[in-house]
């Protein structure tokens, strides 16, 4: 009889892990039924959102329906949110009153956003953590006549780190060439750049901003409030006309109403490495953005991607008697800096006495070339979804 893998979630994690697993159970003539359950029926590339922004995409550029991935990979779509995990029985059961039971279970919901967890975060600034915030926010910037843009990291780890820094260099440029210089500042709470990307990376975005005048502020420690004209921090104040946000991670709902909570931080879920199992129920991988930071990786998409190829190589080994599970790959990482781009690499290395991935991260190359393979790559990935 088949076995049968429920994956949950139609984002970057579980279309990778139900593509890999229903296209190499096919090639290799093996029965596999593969079913994705998930909230939407817009399968996003959330980068997209910040040229939403910018105004160089359009929303409809930022998402394919995830339906249509039953014609282009084979695997069953399901489009009504999961309510309840049934670890022990093996099953899942969506809002809709469907009951779906497995073998094997993938879960990778992404992240929520803890707008509400600062006095004032919810209510000033914008962003582009979502298709509706990088419309406002693409009003907010063509309106813009002011002279202080603050880019604010709340807490961290957060989603996308690579993303203000990129984006603080693409809000320069879109302003320059109106012949605007606003005054453009990055705030951390300590210096995330260099813990999470390695010298080699800070070096390249120290340097970039500097030639673009753009202040990188890191080591505010705590977030006290927001209000309307400025940002109070621990270790200062910073007054701002135009307020670019970043959401502080929090674990989706749905995780924590079903006791997924990781027992050290309830921001994130539980894990372990280096396969992304439950540590009790193995049969269960998690390999979202929610199960990145337990075990010492990046809160982004590429390292979501690894983590579901492992995760479903090793279903594959589990499920077929043998498959040669691949090992956590390094993580090529294509960024934006002003009218050029940059390619960063990390690599990975388990430490098993820690129970988490160590990693080193450097710079491949810059250019505009860069820049373009970004865009492309993210259009690929949709149109193949079409
Ligand atoms: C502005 C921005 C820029 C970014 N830039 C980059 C970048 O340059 N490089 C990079 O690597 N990463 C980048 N990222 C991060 C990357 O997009 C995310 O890390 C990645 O998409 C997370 O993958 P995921 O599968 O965990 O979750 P998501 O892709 O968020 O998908 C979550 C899925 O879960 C579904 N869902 C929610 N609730 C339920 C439920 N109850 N039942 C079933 N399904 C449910 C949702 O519908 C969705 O399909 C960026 C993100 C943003 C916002």
């Amino acid at each position: 009889m088949a076995k049968k893998v429920v994956v949950v979630g139609g984002g970057t994690g579980g279309l990778v892990a139900a593509r890999m697993l229903q296209t190499e159970a096919n090639r290799m003539g093996q029965p596999l039924e593969v079913t994705l359950v998930t909230a939407s029926e817009r399968h996003y590339m959330p980068p997209l959102w910040s040229e939403v922004a910018l105004g160089t995409a359009s929303v409809d550029e930022t998402w394919a329906p995830i339906k249509n991935a039953e014609r282009v990979y084979g695997f069953k779509v399901l489009v009504d949110p999961v309510k309840t995990f049934d670890l022990k029985g093996r099953k899942v059961t969506t809002e809709g009153g469907t009951t779906l039971d497995y073998d094997f279970l993938v879960i990778a919901l992404g992240t929520a956003y803890g707008w509400s967890d600062y006095p004032g975060l919810d209510k000033y600034g914008f962003h582009n953590y979502g298709p509706e915030g990088a419309l406002e926010l693409k009003e907010a910037l063509f309106k813009f006549k002011g002279k202080k843009i603050v880019f604010l990291v709340p807490e961290l780890p957060f989603r996308c780190g690579i993303y203000p820094l990129e984006m603080a260099l693409n809000v320069r440029a879109y302003f320059e060439v109106r012949g605007q210089h606003p005054e453009i500042t990055v705030l951390y709470p300590a210096n995330a750049v260099r813990m999470a990307l390695g010298e080699g990376l800070e070096r390249f975005f120290l340097r970039r901003f500097k030639r673009h005048g753009i202040k990188y502020e890191a080591g505010f420690e705590k977030l006290v409030e927001v209000t309307e004209d400025k940002i109070v921090t621990q270790k200062g104040e910073y007054a701002y006309d135009l307020l670019i946000k970043s959401p502080p991670s929090r674990l989706p709902k749905v995780l924590a109403d079903n006791g997924l909570a990781h027992p050290g931080d309830p921001r994130f879920s539980v894990v372990t490495g280096p396969r992304f199992q439950h540590p009790e129920y193995p049969e269960v991988y998690l390999v979202g953005e929610h199960a990145m930071p337990p075990v010492g990786l990046l809160t982004a998409g590429v390292p979501i991607h690894n983590a579901a190829v492992v995760a479903a190589g090793s279903i594959l080994h589990d499920a077929f008697g043998g498959y040669m599970i691949p090992s956590y790959a390094p993580t090529l990482c294509f960024g934006h800096s002003f009218e050029s781009g940059f390619m960063g690499n990390c690599e990975y290395w388990w430490i098993p006495e820690e129970g988490k991935w160590g990693h080193a991260c450097y710079t491949v190359a810059t250019g505009p070339t860069i820049r373009m393979v970004k865009d492309s790559f993210y259009r690929a990935w949709l149109d193949a979804l079409r």
